[in-house]
């Protein structure tokens, strides 16, 4: 038979991640602060623990998806003691920080920590479209690895347990830059009397191009040379200036491309005017 699993936690997420062990025949030992939630869960073949102290005792491995680090602390603190020799694994999301004082409290308790972060919306858990990051413990990950790709395909960090939320926070800020982006266009395109819908056969194209160059981006990065491809920093500064004015003339909102402009403008005043789009990292880790 199958490991026996414990999942504390059973929101929208905790609830995902039960119900996904549960279909794949492991014995699963659920958690919740408000115990109505296992019901349904409970209908399903989980067993409902009374206390947090019984959950983590029926399973040497302890899933963990609350709200924050906060309540999972609040939760957890009482239990250290009952959780030392298991494998805990963190997959509540929070800063990269918490995680690793997370880490070092359960190396004081004598707890195998893997913290996690899931790339995926909770009806994802299970497939393999799904991407989970983890960091933490080789060992335990190692040890418990098979069970955690049956939520979706894992991706391992090393020893470092901040570094799925690292990764996690990169990927979502691009994300919400992307839809800031997207929105701010919509609104100059229907400030402009047309329709929304207008813009998508342009978007797209753009965007794939914009996508291309990106990994040279990174590559330039990791050299330190930044060579301009035929627009540079300092003619796109002008750009900018432009972006700019026209927003504000619209009624939409520049702030963005005004904090563009002035990291190329500090470029520019830097001695780097003739270099391409990618010298802007240095800027952007200096200002801090
Ligand atoms: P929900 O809001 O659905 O559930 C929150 C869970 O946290 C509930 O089980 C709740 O218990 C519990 N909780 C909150 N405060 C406390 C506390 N003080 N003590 C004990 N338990 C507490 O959130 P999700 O399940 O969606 O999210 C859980 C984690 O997963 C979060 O860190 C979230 O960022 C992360 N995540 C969620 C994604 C999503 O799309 N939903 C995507 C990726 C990550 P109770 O039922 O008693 O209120």
């Amino acid at each position: 038979t199958n490991n026996p699993v414990t999942v504390i936690g059973l929101g929208a997420m905790g609830t995902a991640l039960a119900e996904t062990l549960l279909a794949n025949d492991h014995p699963v030992t659920v958690w919740n602060r408000s115990p109505e939630k296992a019901d349904a869960l409970v209908e399903k073949g989980a067993t409902r623990a009374d206390s947090v102290a019984a959950a983590v005792a029926a399973s040497e491995l302890v899933i963990a998806c609350v709200l924050d680090y906060a309540a999972l602390r609040s939760v957890l603190d009482p239990v250290a003691e009952k959780l030392r020799g298991r494998v805990l694994v963190n997959l509540t999301t929070g800063t990269p920080e918490q995680a690793r004082s997370m880490a070092s409290w359960a190396t004081e308790h004598g707890i195998d920590y893997v913290d996690g972060a899931i790339t995926a919306i909770p009806p994802m858990i299970g497939l393999p479209e799904s991407l989970l990051l983890y960091g933490g413990s080789e060992r335990a990950f190692d040890q418990w690895s098979s069970t955690l790709e049956l939520f979706g395909s894992a991706k391992f960090f090393g020893a470092d347990p901040g570094l799925p939320l690292v990764y996690d926070l990169a990927l979502l800020g691009l994300m919400y830059e992307v839809f800031s982006g997207y929105l701010h266009a919509v609104a100059l395109v229907t400030a402009a009397g047309q329709d929304a819908v207008s813009l998508n056969p342009l978007a797209g194209g753009w965007l794939n191009a914009v996508l291309t160059w990106l990994p040279e981006f990174a590559e330039n990065t990791d050299s330190g040379h930044h060579p301009d491809t035929g627009s540079s920093l300092a003619m796109q500064a002008r750009g900018m200036r432009h972006m700019v004015e026209a927003r504000v003339a619209a009624g939409v909102n520049a702030d963005a491309p005004a904090y563009m402009e002035s990291l190329m403008e500090q470029a520019v005043a830097e001695g780097h005017g003739a270099d391409g789009t990618s010298r802007l990292i240095d800027i952007i880790r200096k200002r801090g």
